[in-house]
């Protein structure tokens, strides 16, 4: 449609008053809105800029002629049941096959007690769906992964961030945080957390405090929700124990093929206690009917047929030396910074100059074709102005540490200012 001064009804940025819908949306919609990250998209796709910002996953050594074998061998022998719809809570004996791969982490898991989701990203939002009354609150490290925030926001939840140091979650400050939201009257519905190489905090909750975390939410009667895409993506040591190992009745464990194998075929998986199992069936069945037939498949045919466990070794590789990459540029270039040392994963955090604002840098950083992520992406609250967030994953060693040294030459020159 055209409007009378010739723009046209999609350039009208939704959620303001020019939006003929405006009225319409019911009152949750008016709380969506787009991630610092997605702002950034168009900047960091010009080939000039060197992005340590987004953290798209680094597939390229997924061998892909053999993958497409696969797929249509697949597609040949099981076409009809691939291109079919399917049980709402997934396939069977893809959920079985997820139970073999939580068993590197300790866990216990029984298939029936697996639901598969598009992506973690959804299951994080059935669990907001079936949790969260508006005003509800959710617990969360501060910073905390920036599309979690969004889905609990989407659902018209509160996060409540909770100090996080170099061994993560701080216990003494969950218990603070518990006490004085239910002093205000408020109610908790579950405490979010990423145990191993956080995003984007890039670190890992320590061996000794977890049994911790679990026990005082067992105390307090809190949910929580492990969210745990990277934890087989460790450098050196092999992973540490799930939290849901420690309590599978207290923990919904959140799982995802997106970082250790490839985020296309969109499949993530949570584990949770029988009752909320049957909860999030139900709202997935009324979200999605079922998750993709051809891509459960195609994900259980590579864990059966593939060394599917030498390829995370080799992403392991892959990771770490663009994580050293990093780190030597930020110790050669950047010494008045601080950074936290990520054992795994896609991160590291880092903390600027006193004074200096990651936000408003951001223009000046990007003139100098150089991109990062604001602190202030990851918390609900505002905070997070004096950190960014830099991404390993993505770039080649070489392309890090220019990136560093342009983002270091920004650094220098904002101190000046
Ligand atoms: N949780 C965390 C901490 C993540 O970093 C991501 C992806 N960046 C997700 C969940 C969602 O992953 P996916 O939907 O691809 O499984």
């Amino acid at each position: 449609m055209t409007m009378n001064d010739g723009s046209s009804l999609r350039d009208i940025p939704t959620g303001t008053r020019l939006d003929p819908w405006f009225n319409a949306y019911a009152a949750r919609a008016h709380g969506l809105r787009s991630s610092e990250i997605r702002a950034l998209f168009a900047v960091v796709s010009r080939p000039e800029v060197v992005s340590l910002a987004g953290g798209m996953p680094n597939i390229k050594d997924l061998p892909l002629e053999e993958l497409a074998e696969s797929a249509a061998r697949l597609i040949r022998n099981h076409g009809a049941q691939a291109m079919q719809y399917g049980s709402g809570q997934g396939w069977e004996p893809l959920r079985q096959r997820i139970v073999d791969v939580m068993a590197y982490e300790h866990i216990k898991g029984d298939p029936d007690n697996v639901v598969i989701t598009t992506g973690s990203q959804q299951a994080l939002d059935l669990v907001s769906e079936i949790f969260l009354d508006p005003g509800d609150v959710v617990l969360a490290e501060g910073p905390s992964y920036v599309g979690a925030l969004g889905t609990f926001r989407a659902y018209q939840g509160e996060v409540v961030h909770v100090d996080m140091d170099h061994d993560g979650l701080v216990p003494e400050a969950l218990e603070e945080k518990i006490r004085e939201v239910r002093a205000s009257g408020r109610t908790i519905k579950f405490l979010y957390t990423i145990p191993n190489f956080h995003n984007p905090g890039g670190v890992t909750l320590s061996a000794e405090r977890r049994p911790q975390i679990v026990e005082i939410c067992k105390r307090e009667q809190i949910l929580i929700v492990e969210d745990n895409p990277y934890g087989l993506l460790g450098f050196k040591a092999e992973p540490l124990q799930a939290m849901h190992a420690l309590n599978p009745e207290g923990v919904i464990y959140l799982g995802s093929f997106s970082k250790m194998f490839a985020p296309g075929y969109r499949i993530g998986w949570a584990l949770a206690p029988h009752a909320i199992r049957d909860k999030l069936i139900l709202a997935s069945e009324s979200a999605i009917l079922s998750p993709s037939m051809v891509g459960q498949m195609t994900i259980e045919s590579y864990l059966s047929n593939f060394d599917w466990f030498s390829q995370v070794q080799t992403y392991r590789g892959m990771y770490r030396e663009r994580k050293e990459a990093m780190l030597e540029s930020l110790d050669e270039l950047m010494p008045d910074c601080t950074w936290t040392k990520p054992e795994g994963g896609f991160y590291t955090w880092v903390t600027l100059p006193e004074g200096l604002d990651a936000k408003s840098m951001l223009p000046r950083a990007v003139k100098n074709l150089v991109a990062y992520v604001s602190g202030t992406a990851f918390y609900a609250d505002g905070r997070g102005g004096n950190h960014l967030r830099l991404s390993f994953c993505y770039p080649t060693p070489e392309d890090i540490r220019e990136g560093v040294r342009r983002l270091s030459q920004v650094v220098s020159a904002e101190k000046e200012l």
